[in-house]
């Protein structure tokens, strides 16, 4: 699947080129081609959303592995201490092997799915709270 878009990637970005050239002149010589226009917006917009779609399957993937109500304990040595939780939100970035909060602090997803609901001793972040309920 990430191969095909790769490939699709590729195949738009080699012809490019040729697009360019063809759209460059049609504005030098003030002669729009709705044809020309339509091919590339028509290429454009099927690409785009594969990618969207690849995006949607690889998000319900992340959020798989992580507690259902996206509450993780923030990342760093002081975990057993009881950190503040942190909320991911619907659509979690993922950077290296921390997920970026809503507020922007590193969490980490120490109890996997959290199914025994460990997270719940945690403090909840405020920030996250409230941006999750805006
Ligand atoms: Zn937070």
């Amino acid at each position: 699947m990430d191969h095909r878009l790769l490939d699709r990637l590729r195949d738009l970005r080699g012809s490019l080129g040729a697009d360019l050239t063809s759209i460059t002149r049609m504005v030098e010589d003030d002669a729009p081609r709705a044809d020309v226009l339509r091919d590339l917006g028509e290429r454009l917009t099927d690409l785009g959303a594969a990618l969207l779609r690849r995006a949607e399957d690889v998000n319900a993937g992340v959020l798989a592995k992580l507690p259902e109500d996206g509450w993780l304990p923030e990342a760093g040595v002081r975990h057993r201490a009881l950190t503040l939780a942190h909320n991911v939100g619907p659509r979690p970035l993922r950077c290296g092997r921390v997920y970026l909060a809503l507020c922007g602090a590193a969490c980490f997803p120490f109890y996997g799915r959290d199914l025994s609901g460990r997270t719940a001793r945690h403090e909840r972040c405020r920030r996250c709270q409230d941006r999750l309920f805006r």
